[in-house]
């Protein structure tokens, strides 16, 4: 069993302390727990060990398991750690759409004056080179200045005799 202080909380005379112990898959981590400041765990599994087999004893008990789990539970009873409550919450930076970034120097929607225009492509002529490069706003999903360019920056676009619709 590995005793791990994990920070000093500082000016309130408190650590923090988890604990692990096991190989593989019996491989086990427990904690957090408040106790005051360097517990000796050593000294403490010496008193637990005495405790448990002292009240076999009164028991008249033929046998006296010991565990870590049992030392753990013994701290706790004599109030040497207290156990912390844990919190999880989960925050999705990357997929949380609703506060994507949106950079205020795209242009402004004409339509809804609130969402801002993304540049995308649409429809491919790639015989000819073309591809219409249009903005999306990304608050109301309106299109707006559609208009042809080369689908290969370093080829030309090539001619066509029917003008894009604008
Ligand atoms: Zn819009």
């Amino acid at each position: 069993m590995n005793a791990g202080k994990q920070f000093n909380i500082a000016g309130c005379g408190n650590d923090v302390y988890t604990f692990e112990w096991g190989n593989y898959e019996d491989w086990r981590s427990v904690g957090p727990y408040i106790g005051t400041f360097g517990l000796d765990f050593r000294a403490l599994a010496v008193d637990y060990r005495r405790d448990r087999y002292a009240s076999a004893e009164a028991a008249q008990k033929d046998e006296c398991r010991v565990d870590e789990d049992d030392f753990i539970a013994w701290m706790i009873e004599r109030a040497i750690l207290t156990p912390v409550q844990k919190t999880n919450s989960t925050i999705d930076f990357y997929y949380d759409s609703d506060n994507r970034y949106i950079p205020q120097h795209w242009p402004e929607c004409p339509e809804c004056r609130k969402g801002r225009g993304e540049q995308e492509y649409g429809d491919e002529r790639r015989h000819l080179n073309r591809v219409v490069s249009l903005l999306r706003c990304t608050n109301c999903g309106n299109e707006w200045g559609h208009h042809e360019v080369a689908n290969n920056p370093n080829l030309p676009m090539l001619g066509d005799d029917i003008a894009f619709p604008q």
